[in-house]
């Protein structure tokens, strides 16, 4: 095979994240935020071969102009349920009107999912993430949870993987109605037939751990199955009230702690101590109008922040991350800075991923060009489609090739 090298210039700011030159190598993962000014990137074999002031830029085979604008590093949306059928507008109109969100809303897109046929499943996850890398998301997280038996959760799982390696199976999402009288019964189908059926296609495991769906007892012990499975486990923790989730995620080892809505100074304080990332979904609080989670609480607690969509029919149904990264700075407080940080490499920590959410030399080629600048134009022009070119792994997914 003949490797072309491809030179991107003419970068007016482009965002890194690059790892320390001595962390350990290629591979260490993101680093802090790191912009250079007046920069280009050399991309090769999919990877990025060099990055650095425009002016010390080493030729090769082909040129891209950037024209001045700023190329980042693609989107990790670490959190989304694109496995599904139907939708809910009708109930969002409601919720709007003042009815307020309750986790058993669920079930209805469960009703309408086992409905259709793996075609439409696999259409509808296809066209969302395919919506998703127009925006500039080039990693993407996908959870099964609207099947809720073992054979839909297993085709949940396989579409999933029809669209992502990251694929996460949530059949602890809600405890479906057959099972309404006897709920630990569906834990232990959860733990046992429905793991065994999804494990091999799932790389992650999740619970749903909040009042109305598993309770702290419940959540242990399907994260425990799904690590003897060979999962690594996440959790939905503290979205509608305080709760264990939180303390549940660092304490079994989870990646992430997803929400973090409702958070005691206990909670901030097992975040800071351990290795879980706190995934925050401002979509979510958008769109169903509660609060905030206080993110300058974590941060300053020095917890690692992630920002996702949580994209899903019902509580937030956005498949945009720029529209994340400006809710997070608009309404959470967080600087633009932060809040792309979190957008690209808090969501690379979150899926425990060294090759993205960063442009350090030998980090995957996945890089969005802005129409503007600075990556600040993501928060300062809310709403207005930014990204004008996406590459994934070196590959042009999104727009055109830039020229000058
Ligand atoms: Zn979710």
């Amino acid at each position: 095979m003949i490797s072309v090298s491809t030179l991107i210039t003419n970068i007016g700011e482009l965002v890194t994240n690059a790892p320390d030159a001595d962390d350990g190598g290629p591979f260490a993962g993101p680093g802090p935020f790191a912009a250079i000014a007046d920069a280009a990137l050399v991309v090769e074999d999919g990877r990025v071969a060099w990055s650095g002031p425009a002016s010390r830029a080493p030729a090769a085979d082909e040129m891209a102009d950037c024209g001045g604008r700023a190329v980042l590093p693609g989107f990790v949306d670490s959190h989304a349920h694109l496995v599904f059928a139907g939708e809910r507008s009708a109930e969002f109109a409601a919720r709007m009107a003042g009815t307020p969100y309750r986790a058993g809303g669920i079930r209805s897109t469960v009703a309408a999912t086992r409905q259709a046929s793996d075609g439409q499943l696999r259409a509808n996850a296809g066209r969302l993430a395919a919506e998703m890398l127009r925006q500039g998301t080039t990693t993407l997280e996908c959870k099964s949870g609207y099947g809720l038996t073992v054979d839909d959760e297993r085709r949940s799982v396989a579409a999933a993987a029809g669209i992502t390696g990251e694929v996460t199976f949530l059949g602890a999402h809600v405890v479906p109605p057959e099972f309404e009288s006897d709920p630990g019964a569906y834990v232990d189908l959860v733990c046992g037939p429905m793991l065994a059926a999804c494990a091999p296609q799932a790389r992650w495991i999740d619970v749903f751990c909040e009042r109305g769906a598993f309770g702290a007892d419940e959540a242990r012990a399907i994260l425990a199955a799904g690590r003897a499975a060979g999962l690594m486990p996440r959790v939905h923790a503290n979205q509608l009230g305080p709760g264990p989730g939180v303390q549940l995620a660092v304490e079994a080892g989870a990646a992430s702690a997803d929400h973090c809505t409702y958070l005691t100074d206990a909670d901030v304080d097992a975040l800071a101590a351990g290795a879980t990332v706190a995934t925050l979904l401002p979509g979510v609080e958008f769109s169903t109008r509660q609060p905030y989670p206080d993110a300058r609480r974590l941060l300053d607690a020095g917890v690692t922040v992630a920002i996702a969509t949580d994209c899903n029919p019902g509580s937030c149904f956005t498949s945009s991350m720029p529209l994340c990264i400006a809710l997070a700075v608009r309404e959470m407080r967080l600087t633009t800075q932060e809040a792309v940080w979190a957008a690209t490499a808090g969501g690379a920590h979150a899926l425990r991923r060294a090759d993205v959410g960063h442009l350090g030399v030998g980090a995957s080629a996945d890089l969005i060009l802005l129409d503007g600048p600075s990556h600040a134009y993501l928060a300062y022009r809310p709403g207005v489609p930014l990204i004008a070119t996406v590459w994934r792994e070196g590959e042009l997914a999104a727009g055109a090739m830039p020229t000058a």
